[in-house]
């Protein structure tokens, strides 16, 4: 069990990592499933908003960002 940083929950953690490096590590140890879901839908939402493109490098970088905003790790 996980203790998840956003929603203060217990909960089984993912299955693996949700992305790659580091942060899918600390993203697995850290957030709910409940709480990744919620930000996949997020995603797909901000993707739209903002027409990012995912074959675009500085698209990728700011959906990162935005991630680590809506998960609670913009401080790190
Ligand atoms: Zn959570």
């Amino acid at each position: 069990m996980i203790l998840c940083t956003r929603c203060s929950k217990n909960a089984e953690p993912l299955a693996s990592p949700p992305v790659g490096g580091q942060l899918g590590n600390t993203i697995q140890q850290s957030i709910c499933p409940e709480c990744w879901e919620a930000w996949l839908n997020q995603q797909a939402v901000f993707i739209n908003h903002y027409g990012l493109l995912m074959a675009d490098p500085d698209d990728r970088k700011k959906l990162r960002e935005a991630m680590k905003e809506f998960l609670g790790f913009s401080s790190q």
